[in-house]
């Protein structure tokens, strides 16, 4: 319990800025867009710029709509009881969107998640919208890794959990050192995923990934 707390009081922390009465209006977002566009070199007055200071906050709106959704609250709404199932339950190859806190620059890739269950499962969709939330907020591909296993180890209660996520970088491809063949491989285990060897190797080998460990 004393641990359900403090991660309870660490997201309450992370969501501090969020706070509605901090949030700046859509008038003052879209003036920021005028100036970003003036920054760059642009007229935002200009008839093909017009409309895209409106656009780019429209954009924002949903590139970011994690910030006002809590995954946990949602995940613990719609869990179901096991049934007797006692085998990994494994979800490959879901695409994501994000974007990276440093440059704001869209962050494309896959999630693996894995999990052995102890009591109770999630639907395909509810595990989507789990990574879904965390993807649609300013990220650092390790934190997003860790962020969905934590989620969904803190709900579920799981024996174990494994989250792997392949991405590419588009900071890293269109700007700075504009690597386009690199892929960002990042990856958090609990629980059995970390403790038992077989557990893991049996999630990387349904995922194509080789344990390093081994
Ligand atoms: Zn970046």
């Amino acid at each position: 319990m004393a641990k359900r707390a403090r991660l309870n009081q660490r997201s309450e922390k992370r969501s501090a800025p969020l706070d509605s009465a901090a949030r700046p209006s859509r008038a003052s977002a879209e003036a920021a867009v005028r100036t970003l566009i003036r920054w760059a070199g642009d007229d935002p007055d200009r008839e093909g710029l017009v409309g895209t200071p409106a656009r780019v906050v429209r954009a924002y709106e949903e590139w970011f709509a994690g910030y006002f959704e809590d995954p946990r609250a949602y995940l613990k709404r719609t869990f179901e009881e096991v049934g007797g199932y006692d085998e990994i339950v494994l979800l490959r190859d879901i695409r994501f969107e994000s974007h990276c806190e440093h440059h704001i620059a869209p962050i494309i890739g896959r999630v693996h998640i894995g999990y052995l269950p102890r009591n109770r499962i999630v639907g395909i969709s509810k595990l989507i919208r789990l990574i879904d939330v965390y993807a649609k907020r300013l990220q650092v591909q390790e934190k997003m890794t860790a962020e969905i296993a934590k989620c969904l180890k803190s709900v579920l209660n799981p024996f174990g959990v494994g989250v792997v996520v392949e991405a590419a970088h588009e900071c890293m491809t269109t700007r700075g050192v504009h690597k386009t063949d690199v892929t960002m491989v990042t990856s958090c285990m609990l629980g059995t995923f970390r403790t038992r060897a077989e557990t893991r190797q049996e999630f990387l080998a349904a995922i194509n990934l080789k344990d390093a460990s081994l």
